[in-house]
């Protein structure tokens, strides 16, 4: 969910290596920042497709079919790490991106499994695409917020549906 949320604004904290190192740091992960080697822009890359990937499956969950283009993972190999809790490691070269999207890729499969999943949406949206959790009895919230996104969808149709009636001069 943190990693989904990023990239929300005008910043994008995972525009290059020392941003997500920034942006990392604020979260207080329990890594050692100076550990490894420095990491690559293409591992960066590779978490903003993470990024892309967990959107689109939250937008699929909002009813929404989007193509799910993970072909920027490729060279991302994982391997199982089953002493403590089940999870999985990047294999390879150590680099805290490659750890985080491992550990990104974990939580996707231990969110996927929870009969819940299916209450983690993106938001309808199009400019938005915020990850929430809808908690809604009957699991029917469409929006991050009503009030900003769904509303600017209701006029925005409003306004289609008003241009589209009116004669063209
Ligand atoms: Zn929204």
């Amino acid at each position: 969910m943190a990693v989904a949320n990023t990239g929300h604004g005008e910043h994008d904290e995972l525009a290059d290596p020392p941003a997500m190192r920034a942006w990392w740091a604020v979260l207080d992960a329990p890594t050692d920042l100076e550990a490894g080697r420095p990491d690559a822009p293409e591992d960066v890359v590779m978490l903003r497709t993470l990024r892309a990937v967990i959107r689109g499956l939250a937008l699929r969950n909002n009813g929404i079919d989007v193509r799910v283009d993970a072909a920027g993972l490729d060279r991302l190999t994982l391997r199982p790490d089953l002493r403590g809790s089940p999870s999985l490691l990047a294999d390879g070269p150590d680099g805290l991106v490659r750890d985080v999207c491992a550990a990104t890729v974990t939580a996707l499969l231990r969110a996927t499994a929870r009969p819940c999943w299916p209450r983690l949406k993106a938001c309808r949206g199009t400019d938005c695409r915020w990850v929430f959790v809808d908690s809604s009895r009957n699991t029917s919230r469409r929006w991050c917020d009503m009030a900003a996104c769904g509303n600017r969808a209701k006029s925005a149709s409003f306004r289609a549906r008003r241009s589209a009636s009116e004669p063209a001069d």
